[in-house]
């Protein structure tokens, strides 16, 4: 079977495997167990894909970017909460258009015409199939980009399993090292207890990112004020139960949007010194990757690819 049967078989395995859980959802640790056919869950979607945008995105980090842009797909809906979500229009008020299969995969199709590095699924699962089913359609049109799992890192493991040999490179979140933290600021219980096997299920399938294949775990952490991030906790992590190798890309830009305010200890942007905190701590675990300057003003660019 060449590579391309290959995958299209693991893809439709995929597909058939999400629509059997769409019935009794619990694809996402939500496990909100309720039939997407009927009604959606926590995350708002239902069967088809929701995306608020496609653009190439070149804010990403500069293996996924280089010349040509990451095809960015934002997805609607989210399984977590974040009361500081810069995304929070589509990511929790659901704004976005319902696209049918071949709608999102005539975008995919255009992505890699557009000349980007590769497909970027932002925030993918409620969507997942989807954008499976979408994906399934592209292939068959020789689409062959590397294809971005990019994730706060809260998924379930047997989700994941179901995308082995399917996603290209993981582009986890490390958001929190305590899960009181993230129910107090996410309105998950349990996100780093979910997020450390999720976390060890990519790096199972992948390993550590490679530029030259284009395939493996990116790890990144946004460094938060009064350090409630866990950044010590999320390197330790990294260098003893995963491997230094895994690059880290470490986030300096956090702003106090959305509820952000509601919460004393998040109603300020982060200090030099937190930031050198965290570089420092990175530095000392022998751990390496991409940072973002302390002073950049510079905003992310994308370029929007139109709908028709
Ligand atoms: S994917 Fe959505 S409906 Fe399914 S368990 Fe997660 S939040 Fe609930």
């Amino acid at each position: 079977m060449d590579l391309n049967a290959e995958k299209l078989d693991r893809v439709q395995k995929a597909i058939e495997k999400t629509r059997e859980r769409l019935h009794s959802c619990d694809l996402c640790p939500k496990k909100c167990y309720v039939n997407r056919y009927e009604t959606p869950g926590f995350c708002m979607q239902r069967i088809e894909p929701r995306v608020s945008a496609t653009v190439l995105h070149f804010g990403e980090e500069p293996p996924l970017v280089k010349e040509g842009g990451a095809g960015a797909v934002f997805f609607s809906g989210c399984t977590m909460s974040c009361v500081y979500c810069q995304n929070f229009s589509f990511s929790q008020k659901n704004t976005g258009r319902d696209l049918s299969f071949e709608e999102l995969s005539r975008y995919l199709i255009k992505i890699q015409k557009e000349g980007a590095v590769c497909l970027d699924l932002v925030t993918p699962t409620p969507n997942l199939y989807g954008f499976l089913k979408a994906y399934k359609l592209a292939l068959e049109e020789d689409f062959a980009l590397p294809v971005v799992f990019n994730t706060s890192g809260y998924e379930e493991v047997s989700t994941l399993e179901l995308l082995d040999g399917i996603e290209d490179i993981y582009l986890s979140d490390i958001r929190y090292t305590d899960d009181e933290i993230g129910r107090r600021h996410s309105l998950v219980p349990d996100y780093w207890t979910v997020t450390k096997k999720a976390v060890k299920e990519m790096f199972r399938q992948t390993g550590a990112f490679r530029e030259e294949s284009m395939r493996g775990v990116i790890v990144r952490h946004l460094v938060l004020p009064e350090r409630i991030a866990g950044t010590e906790e999320m390197a330790e992590f990294l260098a003893f139960e995963l491997s230094s190798s895994v690059p880290v890309s470490l986030m300096s830009q956090y702003r106090p949007v959305y509820r952000a305010r509601e919460f004393s200890e998040l109603s300020r942007r982060i200090t030099e010194e937190e930031y050198d905190y965290a570089l420092d701590v990175i530095d000392r675990f022998g751990l390496t990757g991409w940072m973002q300057h302390f002073e950049s003003k510079e905003n992310y660019r994308a370029k929007p690819l139109r709908w028709d």
